[in-house]
């Protein structure tokens, strides 16, 4: 009996990832601007912010349609957020990324958990905020794609999470002791703890490492460019740590080990 691995050829887990991509970043682009100020996701279609003209079924679709409109508002012409095609190009990219390093269904693992990190990094650093909204489905995706290659592979997950959890709690309990002060959302945590689901807990120091050197490699470019971070500026570390995570997952643990 085939497996559900044999439906598609490697190429065509990667193509099929590549093709939602756009839909999904233009999805994310929606949540990201209607979450935080709490409007309901399924809420009416988009309007052009300049004549408030409700966007068409046409001019929904991404990327062809801001090309065939020159990314202007097929009224009034007001330019449309680049935002939308930047989200769109991105989320058709990450999944080609994944299925280049880890060819087959993969891809589309690498896409589930791209498209998130995308939203978390979008609502991190344009509001500091990592709802449970966003992270808990990271959590659970990480335990439930980790299960469809057995009990093994899901145990490892729910161990990472729980560690992931853990340790970014112990961490931010341990600044908040030494500077008298949060350093650390609460958000980061529950994002930490997806991180450990999706890439074990043998993988939360390496997330770690790569998003220390994430911010490491920010606060030296502010030094160079002669705009230093203050010491009071807080910084979407869930930023950093999604890119610690994707890393991660794609290149595995640094040492080489890699879990199930
Ligand atoms: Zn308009």
């Amino acid at each position: 009996m085939p497996s559900a691995i044999d439906i598609l050829p490697d190429w065509g887990w990667m193509a099929l990832a590549f093709a939602l991509g756009p839909a999904f970043g233009s999805f994310i682009g929606l949540v990201s601007l209607r979450l935080p100020v709490g409007q309901p996701i399924g809420a009416d279609r988009s309007a052009c912010k300049g004549c408030g003209r409700r966007l068409g079924i046409l001019d929904l679709i991404p990327i062809a349609s801001f090309v065939a409109l020159g990314g202007r508002c097929r009224s009034c012409k007001a330019p449309i957020a680049r935002r939308y095609l930047a989200l769109e190009v991105t989320c058709a990219l990450l999944p080609v990324w994944a299925g280049l390093v880890h060819p087959g269904p993969a891809a589309l693992a690498g896409a589930v958990l791209g498209w998130q990190l995308v939203l978390l990094c979008l609502l991190d650093a344009e509001h500091l905020w990592l709802p449970r909204a966003a992270t808990l489905p990271l959590v659970a995706s990480g335990v439930a794609i980790s299960a469809m290659a057995g009990a093994e592979a899901a145990t490892h997950s729910l161990i990472g999470a729980a560690v992931g959890f853990a340790s970014l709690a112990v961490i931010a309990a341990t600044y908040r002791r030494l500077r008298g002060r949060d350093g650390l959302g609460g958000g980061d945590a529950y994002l930490l703890a997806g991180s450990g689901a999706w890439v074990g807990w043998i993988g939360i120091p390496t997330t770690l490492l790569w998003a220390s050197l994430a911010g490491l490699s920010l606060v030296v470019a502010g030094l160079v460019v002669g705009r230093p971070i203050r010491a009071d500026q807080r910084l979407p570390f869930g930023v950093f740590l999604a890119a610690g995570t994707w890393l991660t997952w794609l290149y595995g643990p640094l040492g080489g080990v890699t879990v199930g």
